[in-house]
């Protein structure tokens, strides 16, 4: 799926450490080519390109530390921006009651939606009004009779009424019996048909909704972009509901709906039960299309905390062979000012941090070879081939070690030295290693 793909491409930008304008045009082409699969329409997937290719090309990315995660970053973030950059909450009336009306097509949620709402905007304190204005399937309103009554919220219907005047005289209930939010639950067809629009139309003419919300399948794919349109250029929508969300979906359809209507996402639905309906985050449903948990926010962390001049001077001194027992202690430093370890692999997507899990992250390991080094004279840490055994107790009775430890980070300090030495000669000149993370 998409995420999967988009995972691909990113994880071989993460890796690179020098990008060039043709390096980042072949990611792109892979992200392109991951958003039309995912039946993102193709000119918004278009314009999203341009953009996001005239903003990694900036010298600011390409001269910076960590040019792959710039460029992933600049995708997170036009991609929160295609999908409204902010929450969109219900705009309430000034004078209660505020009028909802749920529209789309047959199928799409709208009844199950219209309880899911309603169940959410009543623990924030309001008093909602279900209103049944699907006559045309027989089992429409008991549907929803039997969700108002799971929630305790009242349902109004009118046996052998029209649409029109179920949605009038239900407004009014709501007034008389002050419930200051009301949801009117619509018909839907299969498709879209002029007959559905007339109706649709006259309600809204009648109450006056202070929101049109289009509920859609998440599933729809290409086609939901049409749909939207035909809403959107009847009724002038002012919100949009995204449904099955929790399906295997990747939010393709979510993409274009917002990019081409214009109109937020408000809620989405994410599962069949009563409290399975949230408020739409962009960031977060960026972060869901790319598959990436809250790496964006730990690539953030890592930018802030880790002193770049500093990075990049071991770095140097790795691919002079000149790493020094300092120097590692350096890097430990930068490491842990990110933060508790196992809080950083909270952050990471779930495979990765799966396959790091395994990885001993031990803490108290990290204070022992603090000690250790810290006990050393600058000598010994510019130059450890001078550490014999007198000054290996010395430094373990320093540090308040053993001879044990103090040969065992030895080792591993040498270990590391030379693989850092490796993987420097093997990347070439001024290729980065991956940050530890
Ligand atoms: P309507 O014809 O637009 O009123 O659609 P319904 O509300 O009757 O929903 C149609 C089907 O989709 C029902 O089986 C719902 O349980 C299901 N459904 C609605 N929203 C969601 C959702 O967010 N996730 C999942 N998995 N199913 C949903
Ligand atoms: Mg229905």
């Amino acid at each position: 799926n998409l995420s999967n793909k988009l995972q691909d491409t990113f994880k071989r930008l993460r890796g690179m450490g020098k990008l060039s304008e043709k390096n980042i045009e072949e990611s792109l082409r892979e992200v392109r080519l991951a958003l039309l699969e995912a039946d993102v329409n193709f000119k918004v997937v278009k314009d999203f390109i341009a953009t996001v290719k005239e903003r990694s090309i900036g010298q600011e990315v390409l001269n910076s530390l960590t040019p792959g995660q710039q460029v992933i970053k600049i995708v997170y973030e036009e991609l929160t921006k295609l999908m409204g950059e902010h929450e969109a909450p219900l705009k309430l009336a000034d004078r209660p009651p505020t009028i909802v009306m749920l529209v789309g097509l047959q199928g799409a949620g709208k009844t199950s939606t219209a309880g899911k709402m309603a169940g959410l905007l009543k623990k924030q304190g309001r008093r909602p009004l279900l209103i049944a204005a699907d006559i045309y399937r027989p089992a429409a309103i008991k549907q929803l009779q039997v969700l108002g009554g799971q929630l305790d919220i009242p349902v109004f219907s009118l046996e052998g009424a029209d649409p029109v005047k179920i949605a009038r005289q239900g407004v009014e209930y709501a007034i008389a019996y002050q419930r200051d939010l009301v949801i009117i639950d619509t018909a839907g067809r299969l498709h879209v048909n002029e007959e559905l629009m007339n109706e649709l139309k006259e309600i809204q003419a009648r109450v006056n909704p202070h929101e049109i919300l289009l509920v859609i399948d998440a599933m729809t794919g290409q086609d939901a972009v049409n749909v939207a349109n035909s809403f959107q250029e009847t009724l002038g929508l002012t919100g949009v509901i995204l449904t099955k969300l929790d399906s295997d979906t990747r939010g393709g359809a979510a993409l274009s709906v917002r990019a081409v209507t214009k109109a937020p996402i408000k809620y989405v639905g994410l599962g069949e039960k009563m409290e399975n309906l949230e408020v739409f985050h962009p960031s977060r449903m960026a972060s869901r299309v790319l598959g990436m948990g809250d790496v964006l926010t730990l690539i953030e962390k890592a930018q802030s905390n880790i002193d770049p001049g500093k990075a990049k001077n071991i770095f140097d001194k790795m691919r002079k062979a000149e790493f020094t027992l300092d120097d590692f202690l350096d890097q430990l430093r930068e490491m842990k000012k990110m933060g508790p370890l196992d809080q950083i692999l909270g952050m990471l997507p779930g495979n990765m941090s799966k396959q790091l899990k395994g990885v001993q992250v031990n803490e108290k390991e990290m204070v022992k070879v603090e000690a250790i080094i810290q006990s050393m004279t600058k000598q010994e840490r510019a130059n450890p081939s001078i550490i014999n055994g007198s000054r290996r107790r010395r430094i373990a009775v320093g540090s308040g070690t053993t001879v044990q430890d103090v040969n065992r980070i030895l080792q591993q300090f040498e270990q590391s030295r030379k693989m850092m030495k490796q993987f420097a000669d093997m990347g070439g000149k001024g290729k980065m290693p991956k940050l530890p993370f």
